[in-house]
């Protein structure tokens, strides 16, 4: 089948182009090809659509991970893509297929009327684009450590872990024993702050101290794990300060019945996309 297809005319054309907020960095080789300040992105298939409906591959972002190949060709992996570029690729397509405001009800916190608001995305889009991801996080004077963003199947990992482990600390409520309670309860916080560890152990690339670049993960573990609670609580708090810039920026917006300023998250899933 060498000939053209009389129906390519009738292909996905790139509806808009982004640049990506990460620049281009923290991809594993391979997993972008492109320039990464013109991505074009086209609007969801109907097989999209279909993936994206499908309650379990979502869950474990399987189905986000094909959906961004196919709408973003430029992307080749997008398992091995760093977490920071998916918000943005995700209202980048959205845009795409639906167009640039999507709808969102709030009940204000004030006077409890329900609104209806129309939210314009291509907001959310240069919020992101304005963004740098800092790499270095000076923890003291003469402690520095290096980071970079999870990729996005490291972040799935982590979010599922997480949520497999308050799910079981939420089920210890039903447990008559109290003594057996508490037993549980206890290993759950074991595993959680074992997740953290690893988690910091993932992002972080390198620690200086002083003139001393330490690279090796056994060295950083080990210094993890020995660290006084003052430079961990430090450390957690950074990357809990950095997260906080790349989550999805909330929207200011004013109650039509007694004009109160709230604020909506907007977010992008299963639930949501579709609206
Ligand atoms: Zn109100």
């Amino acid at each position: 089948m060498n000939q053209l297809n009389p129906l390519q005319k009738f292909f996905r054309q790139p509806k808009i182009f982004i640049s990506l907020p990460s620049k281009g960095l923290y991809y594993e080789p391979g997993a972008l090809q492109g320039d990464y300040s013109n991505v074009p992105i086209f609007a969801m298939s109907g097989m999209d659509e279909i993936i994206m409906k499908t309650p379990d591959a979502l869950f474990t972002g399987e189905a986000t991970a094909k959906v961004i190949e196919s709408c973003c060709p430029y992307i080749k992996n997008a398992k091995h893509m760093p977490s920071i570029d998916i918000d943005a690729l995700l209202v980048a397509i959205r845009i795409a297929t639906f167009g640039d405001k999507m709808s969102v009800n709030k009940t204000c916190t004030k006077c409890g009327e329900e609104n209806e608001y129309e939210i314009e995305l291509g907001n959310i889009l240069e919020y992101f684009s304005g963004l740098k991801f800092i790499n270095t996080i000076n923890v003291f004077e003469n402690l520095i450590i290096k980071i970079r963003p999870l990729q996005y199947e490291e972040m799935n990992y982590f979010s599922i872990e997480n949520f497999k482990l308050q799910k079981m600390l939420y089920q210890t409520n039903d447990i008559a024993s109290e003594e057996e309670k508490q037993k549980q309860v206890d290993t759950i916080y074991k595993n959680l702050s074992e997740l953290q560890v690893q988690l910091f152990l993932t992002a972080i690339e390198t620690v200086q101290v002083d003139n001393t670049v330490v690279t090796e993960k056994a060295f950083i573990e080990e210094w993890l794990r020995n660290t006084e609670r003052e430079s961990y609580q430090q450390i957690k708090q950074k990357l809990e300060e950095n997260k906080a810039v790349w989550d999805m920026p909330p929207q200011k917006v004013a109650c039509g019945h007694c004009a109160a300023e709230n604020q909506i998250s907007v977010t992008l899933d299963q639930s949501s996309f579709f609206v």
